[in-house]
């Protein structure tokens, strides 16, 4: 057993047929640098050999196929930084297009005019017309790769891997070799009281089966065994660590509410809170005085009122004579977090600090020395909270806002601040849909604001083409002369080489041009700008020294202008559904009524026109976030690629939602009658834990 782990470890350029080249190009393209990896490089689908398409056939987009057709037209289209290789072909039934927009420097010279094309790939309808963008392609005659000759399996690839031989098929040639090893041997991890009940094949003939299905029915119990095995111990890894904290009892424990809170509630709080808010201050409020370590999750959309919570537990806090700390992933955030505190805060006698990477020294100094805990104190700040030189003297809650901005490794840093682990609030405007929560933060708690503050006018959504820009134009002077404020948010800063995108350094010129000074006047943001260039825009914004904000992303997430109201998001198409709504968030905050413009091409693909729908529909953030994972997948959400928790290799946790849940179970089983994993017979799984904890450093220290 003890040999096994190096054979998988070894480094892919020792396989026969590898070699340092291609070593070289399987490590940049696909991150494979050993045995291991390339074991888990698993096919991303099947294709049935038996069965062909015809192209008059094809009406589905979300299903692969696999089409028999001759070459009939080749040509490049667009400049040499961004080229699209289109090549038409046709079988007796009608024709279509094959589109690369990459690698198409590799790709040029392939395909001779009559040459006859097997074709696997994934119809696309654009305007009316079917293609097939990134097709894998194979002559004819060449070998099935399959063993069992009918399921195929399919590897992703590159053009640049294709090049040196390695299309899916040369990967799976590779994949066989591994396979057929005389050392290959994958060891085991579930117990043998899991596989019985649940009746998984092991895990060998899982690995051998995934990639070479010996009957449809095998593959399918591959994937089964493989899916749960990975959603298991995420899970047991997650529930693991929350009975681990919740079963220690040297959490702070705040048993009062006193002065800070009472005087603030009745004097100073300008409204009623809503019903939601006040449930999750109770949830909160219990957890941190049970003598546990409270680790929340607080969702609720945006403009919902979490910082008004926010506030009110760190009142607690300051009650129970600790302190409290408020950290904001942007200093304009952290800014406005600051006076919007210091204002509410005014009457009562609370030290509020704002520290931040451009506070200067001597200021500095005299923070770092109030928190010495003389004085009840809130600090608010940037990253520059988690440097080494900031002590608390007794910090007892910590609210992250907006937590998808902070690395893992930054939350982590800030828990070791102190002996005792302080409470921590995370704070989330991006709604989580339950199954991703449940595998992303499953060992927190969640409170959620289900229900907005009273009195909000729902904002107006409009869908408008690009022709049509003069009247949008025409729209936004009118309502500057009524004293309204505009954000005009373009997708990138400067022309992608894939996509045509608007500029926002072109799109600015146009707006000042429109809107010419002294009339108007338009100030910009973006992320190439310093941060005191940006926070000195953001500023004149606010101050309504500008009417109109161009600007990128930047503006994203939590900035509150109450007098902009309107949201103007130029090739709308180009954003994720989630962005749009949390820029769409920006506006509605004032009593006037406020509106969101999402300007496109008329050429829209279908998934842009959901998008674009989806947030004509409804403003609801659980829905929109609930569409956008099942638009993108959820790699692509914000948040979870930096988390580096989210890193399936098979599971899907919207289609593999069932499974999911039931692994969660079965973990919690376990873990019910073995909380610490120490029993001989979950020995298995503890070793398995350990293993990934030395694999993957970082996962899991969202706790
Ligand atoms: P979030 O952080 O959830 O986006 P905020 O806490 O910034 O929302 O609240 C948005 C606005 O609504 C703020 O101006 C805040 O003062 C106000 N607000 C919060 N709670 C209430 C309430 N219960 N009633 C009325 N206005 C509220
Ligand atoms: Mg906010």
């Amino acid at each position: 057993m003890v040999a096994l782990k190096p054979f998988l470890e070894t480094s892919v350029e020792y396989l026969k047929g590898v070699g340092p080249a291609r070593a070289e190009a399987l490590r940049s393209e696909m991150q494979i640098e050993t045995f291991g990896d390339l074991l888990t490089h698993f096919p991303f689908r099947y294709v049935d050999r038996s069965k062909m398409y015809l192209i008059s056939d094809i009406r589905d987009e979300n299903t692969f196929i696999q089409l028999r057709a001759r070459v009939i037209k080749t040509k490049t289209i667009g400049s040499p930084r961004s080229q699209r290789l289109v090549v038409s072909v046709e079988d007796e039934s009608g024709q279509i297009d094959l589109v690369w927009f990459q690698g198409v420097k590799w790709l040029v010279d392939k395909f001779a005019n009559g040459q006859e094309w097997i074709i696997f790939g994934k119809p696309q309808q654009f305007n009316g017309k079917w293609n097939i963008p990134h097709p894998e392609v194979e002559l004819p005659e060449t070998e099935p790769l399959a063993i069992s000759k009918v399921i195929q399996p399919i590897y992703s690839s590159t053009e640049k891997l294709k090049s040196k031989g390695l299309d899916y098929k040369g990967i799976g040639k590779l994949v066989k070799t591994l396979l057929l090893h005389e050392k290959f041997c994958v060891a085991e991890n579930l117990t043998p009281d899991i596989i019985e009940r649940l009746r998984l094949i092991n895990r060998q003939d899982a690995f051998l089966n995934i990639h070479f299905p010996q009957s449809p029915e095998l593959l399918t119990r591959a994937q089964a065994r493989l899916k749960f095995e990975e959603l298991f111990f995420i899970q047991l890894r997650l529930l693991k660590q929350r009975i681990s904290r919740l079963q220690k009892t040297d959490g702070h424990v705040f048993a009062t509410v006193g002065d800070y809170l009472n005087e603030f509630y009745h004097k100073y709080l300008t409204f009623e809170l809503t019903n939601a808010q006040k449930k999750v201050i109770r949830e909160i409020r219990a957890d941190m005085g049970a003598g546990k370590q409270m680790n929340r999750l607080l969702q609720g959309d945006v403009g919902s009122g979490k910082t008004m919570v926010a506030l009110m537990c760190m009142l607690i806090a300051l009650d129970n004579k600790y302190q409290a700390c408020l950290m904001a992933p942007t200093e304009i955030l952290a800014n406005q977090h600051y006076s919007n505190i210091s204002r509410m805060l005014s009457g009562l006698n609370v030290n509020i600090r704002l520290l931040t990477g451009s506070t200067k020294q001597p200021e500095r100094r005299e923070i770092l020395e109030l928190l010495d805990g003389s004085k009840p104190s809130i600090l608010i700040g940037t990253h520059a909270l988690i440097e080494d030189n900031v002590q608390f003297k007794n910090l007892g809650l910590v609210v992250i806002d907006e937590q998808h901005r902070f690395g893992v490794a930054q939350r982590a840093a800030l828990w070791e601040k102190n002996q005792r682990t302080p409470h921590i609030l995370v704070m989330t405007a991006t709604p989580i849909p339950r199954t991703l929560s449940m595998t992303l933060y499953g060992d927190l708690d969640s409170s959620v604001i289900d229900e907005m503050p009273p009195g909000r006018k729902p904002i107006i959504t409009k869908h408008v083409y690009d022709r049509d820009h003069y009247k949008v134009y025409t729209f936004l002077k009118k309502k500057i002369h009524e004293g309204k404020q505009v954000y005009i948010v373009y997708p990138l800063i400067e022309e992608s080489e894939k996509l045509d995108l608007k500029n926002l350094e072109e799109g600015y010129l146009t707006v000042v041009r429109e809107f010419p000074s002294p009339e108007f006047k338009v100030g910009k943001v973006h992320g190439r700008m310093k941060q005191q260039q940006k926070d000195a825009e953001m500023k004149r914004f606010i101050e309504k020294e500008t009417q109109i904000l161009v600007s990128t992303t930047v503006i994203e997430v939590g900035v509150d202008v109450p007098e902009a109201s309107v949201m103007i998001i130029e090739n709308a198409d180009r954003f994720g559904l989630s962005q749009l709504h949390q820029l769409r968030g920006r506006v509605g905050r004032g009593s006037a009524q406020s509106y969101c413009i999402l300007m496109t091409p008329e050429e829209l693909g279908n998934d842009a026109r959901i998008r674009i729908n989806t947030m004509l529909r409804t403003n609801d953030g659980f829905e929109i976030a609930e569409t956008d994972l099942r638009l993108r997948g959820p790699g692509d959400l914000q948040g979870t690629q930096q988390s580096g928790i989210l890193n399936l290799r098979i599971a899907d946790i919207i289609q593999d939602e069932k499974i999911l849940k039931f692994a969660r179970n079965v973990a919690s089983d376990i873990l019910n009658d073995d909380p610490e994993l120490k029993q001989e017979k979950n020995a298995i799984l503890a070793k398995h834990i350990r293993h990934i904890d030395e694999h993957q450093q970082n996962w899991g220290l969202i706790s």
